[in-house]
């Protein structure tokens, strides 16, 4: 399951490749190939029970420090089809492409800026490709019940565009000043050509993107700002910090209207790469939308009485990119003193699915009732799962292999003594508490097991 390269960079924990972590998560209930009942559909996958407890926690932490955390900070929900001006006016019908070249050997159709040294990821054949041509990465699709030309519209490729198309709707209703974010979470569609890297790239995908209007004098500053304070939220989701780093685009890179960008990236198994961008957008989007629309898209500054087209800084991150992110940052594989080998995902409490299991020691119909009365008494206070089947030591290796923190054993002397034992998933340690306390002791257990979480840091300006 490990690469020899995993020793790259002073990281020394080996990583998962994605061959073990899409069987894990398949076996195990995270996530699915789509429809796979017609043998799958390509780049698509489905969500399983577990999965989508862990996408509700990455969507929940991130939404909670983005938006509900913060005062400068408001959400938005913005349809997926919508206008196909929007796009016309972003410049996605026309320049949202990637470079697609055709092997002459095998075929196959890749994305020519992710060839390494110009070689068929399919067949090996080396500088055998067609010239490249742009590929548009817009899924259209026809609006109304005439399948003609006049009733193209798209799916949504980012929901940024959502936010700059209301961003006039928004600072005037809510009566915002300068500087201030419309926050976004959900489904964007790109037709990717790369394919194969299970939830890293899908064609169907979430996003979390917020768009911070500020001052265009401020804006290189709130880029650095935002950078900062994304990274820190990685680390509040327990991703170890060294897998972590900041790569500023060069130069060259830039889009012809941005004034910086940078991409957080992780380092994954096969290396360094995006999980996060952080750019700064200038007025681009804001003038674009103005001109096509004709309508004046400005802020009425009070203090100076000016009309100023704001600048504008876009953190986007993928919750399917991020949800593998932790997959991959959690996994490991431990043999303990007598060669026993368990895989157990260390996930930081806030992003497991089950935050507790309840197991009562067998299937005995004393112990039983008991265990459900117990697990009852938990349902409100955490995300449980109640388990039964198989021995006590295949539930815990279970448990351990989701990434459950915490698993209560319900037993014999439980029915005596009205206490259970708390068993933690990373030291396997195991305490005895009272039933009367269990919640409280619970909590405790849960704090303890939590990155410790830096708060925003405050504004780089003076109110
Ligand atoms: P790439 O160059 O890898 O295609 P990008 O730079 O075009 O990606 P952005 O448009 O900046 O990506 O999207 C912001 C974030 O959205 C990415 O950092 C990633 O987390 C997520 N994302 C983008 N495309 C996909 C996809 N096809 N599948 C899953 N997540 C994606």
């Amino acid at each position: 399951m490990t690469d020899a390269d995993n020793a790259m960079d002073g990281v020394e924990a080996p990583q998962a490749d994605l061959e073990t972590l899409s069987s894990l998560a398949k076996r195990r209930g995270f996530a699915f190939p789509s429809a796979e009942l017609y043998g799958g559909f390509a780049s698509t996958y489905d969500y399983g029970p577990l999965g989508v407890e862990m996408r509700r926690n990455i969507r929940d932490s991130w939404w909670r420090r983005m938006v509900q955390q913060r005062s400068d900070v408001v959400g938005l929900e913005a349809a997926i089809v919508t206008n196909p001006a929007v796009w016309r006016a972003s410049g996605h019908v026309e320049v949202f492409t990637d470079p697609l070249v055709d092997c002459l050997n095998c075929q196959g159709r890749f994305r020519e800026d992710k060839l390494e040294d110009r070689t068929c990821p399919n067949c090996g054949a080396k500088d055998r490709f067609t010239a490249a041509r742009d590929f548009n990465l817009l899924m259209r699709t026809f609006v109304g019940p005439v399948e003609d030309d006049a009733a193209v519209a798209y799916l949504r490729p980012e929901t940024a565009q959502g936010m700059f198309v209301n961003y006039d709707n928004v600072q005037q209703t809510m009566r915002r000043r300068l500087p201030f974010g419309i926050a976004q979470i959900g489904k964007s569609f790109r037709n990717e050509i790369t394919t194969g890297q299970f939830i890293f790239r899908t064609r169907e995908f979430e996003q979390m993107e917020m768009e911070f209007f500020c001052r265009p004098e401020q804006g290189l500053e709130w880029h650095r700002y935002w950078k900062e304070e994304r990274l820190a939220w990685f680390r509040s989701l327990g991703v170890r910090p060294e897998r972590l780093r900041i790569r500023d685009h060069e130069q060259k890179e830039l889009a012809h209207y941005s004034k910086a960008t940078s991409d957080i990236e992780y380092r994954y198994q096969w290396g360094w790469d995006e999980i996060e961008g952080v750019a700064h957008r200038g007025d681009y989007d804001l003038t674009a939308h103005a001109n096509a629309s004709g309508k004046r898209l400005t802020y009425f500054d009070p203090d100076t009485n000016e009309h100023i087209v704001p600048h504008v800084v876009e953190p986007a991150v993928g919750v399917d990119r991020v949800m593998l992110m932790l997959l991959m940052d959690a996994y490991d594989e431990e043999t303990d003193d007598r060669g026993e080998t368990r895989t157990v995902l260390h996930l930081a409490p806030q992003v497991a699915p089950v935050t507790v299991a309840v197991l009562p020691l067998s299937r005995n119909e004393r112990l039983v009732p008991t265990a459900r009365r117990i697990w009852d008494v938990l349902r409100p206070h955490f995300r449980t799962q109640y388990d039964d089947a198989q021995s006590i030591g295949r539930r815990y290796r279970r448990q351990d292999e989701v990434g459950t923190p915490l698993c209560v054993t319900v037993d014999f002397d439980t029915l005596d003594d009205d206490a259970v034992t708390i068993r933690q998933r990373d030291s396997m340690a195991q305490s005895r508490v009272p039933v009367s306390g269990l919640v409280e002791a619970l909590r405790g257990a849960v704090e303890a097991m939590t990155p410790v979480v830096e708060p925003p840091a405050p504004s780089p300006f003076e109110d």
